[in-house]
């Protein structure tokens, strides 16, 4: 009979020509897609406008499910809730949940592992394979279950893995939840850590999808210490005119995500120089205090050195924001859940940094 199909890895129109090719009218398709979109249903039987062959001829031919939740740990302050999802071959990714007064925003990741390296991040020191669109869309669509059916309203892509890196599945997801779900582009943000080629084509797109970059040093070789294989493939100012040429063509505003760490980056003078750099592209700059991980040879900038940060900032006209704790009680940097989740303890831990 063959490998079964995975459906959240078919478009709209290759479910349509699957079932076509079924013997299936056009229609059934569209009755699947707000099954698996809108109704986020688990088991074919559940699909009670399709007939009981077709039901029966999916469940032998076709998965619905890409990934499981495999662990949760919920912060009772914050409220936010993070995820260890288990794929098909055991391998475990990780997802968050984080509520807001406005609603919830899923946290997602795009690959299995990084191959960016980063030196300040956990989920850089592996790399395992690329997720698949689907892999990517049920992590949003297990959040919304496991929350009680309540959808999240926003995505960011900044999970473990660099989106720019799996661009085409990345892009595939976010149509496909547009489509399916009937988000709006302008809720979902991806965040890269500056691949200069994928800011273009993205740019090229059209959409209004927001951006984050990761910048995390104004000079090229101090990213270069911090950042080595995204520095390799970009300088700063070439980084910077693709980020202009994103904001112009998507007319969306480019975030700048900055990770303070404690006498590496957080001098006034890089403030300035961060300020100069956010004010040619007009980007929102998210200051983000650092999570220390094993082993890591940073520490967190002191309160101090963060509000002198901001006031550089602020003074300079430059927006920005502090990225909220995401919650104590849970690990909260790159990857530690994925490392975690191999051994006896498998708590949930997150990325963004
Ligand atoms: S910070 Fe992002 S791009 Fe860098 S290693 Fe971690 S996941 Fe990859």
């Amino acid at each position: 009979m063959g490998t079964p199909v995975q459906l959240k890895d078919q478009s709209r129109d290759e479910l349509e020509q699957l079932l076509i090719a079924w013997g299936q009218p056009p229609y059934r398709a569209a009755q699947l897609w707000h099954w698996m979109y809108r109704k986020s249903v688990r088991d074919f039987e559940e699909m009670t406008d399709l007939p009981v062959d077709l039901r029966r001829q999916l469940s032998q031919r076709a998965r619905l499910d890409a990934c499981w939740v495999r662990q949760r740990r919920e912060d009772p302050v914050a409220g936010t809730v993070k995820y260890a999802m288990a794929l098909s071959d055991g391998l475990v990714v990780e997802a968050v949940a984080l509520r807001y007064r406005d609603g919830v925003t899923a946290c997602l990741s795009s690959q299995a592992g990084c191959r960016m390296g980063c030196s300040f991040c956990a989920s850089g020191k592996s790399w395992e394979r690329q997720l698949t669109s689907g892999e990517i869309i049920d992590q949003f669509l297990r959040i919304g279950e496991d929350l009680g059916g309540r959808r999240s309203s926003r995505v960011v892509l900044m999970g473990t893995g660099e989106p720019l890196d799996n661009y085409e599945a990345v892009l595939q997801a976010v149509r496909r939840l547009h489509d399916g779900t009937g988000m709006s582009y302008r809720s979902f943000t991806i965040s890269t850590c500056g691949l200069v080629p994928g800011i273009l084509k993205l740019a090229a797109e059209q959409l209004p999808i927001n951006l984050a970059v990761s910048l995390h040093a104004v000079d090229d070789a101090l990213r270069q210490r911090l950042m080595p294989r995204a520095a390799r493939l970009a300088r700063v100012d070439r980084l910077v005119a693709a980020c202009m040429v994103y904001a112009e063509s998507s007319g969306r505003r480019v975030t700048f995500e900055y990770l303070l760490l404690d006498g590496v980056n957080d001098r006034v003078e890089d403030a300035r120089r961060l300020a100069d750099l956010a004010g040619r592209v007009r980007a929102h700059v998210n200051l983000i205090p650092f999570n220390a991980i094993p082993g890591s040879p940073y520490r967190r900038s002191p309160p101090g050195r963060v509000a002198a940060f901001g006031a550089r900032l602020r003074e300079a006209g430059v927006a920005f924001t502090v990225r909220r704790e995401l919650g104590a009680g849970i690990d909260a940097a790159c990857g530690q859940l994925r490392q975690r989740g191999s051994g006896s303890e498998a708590d949930v831990g997150q990325r963004s940094q």
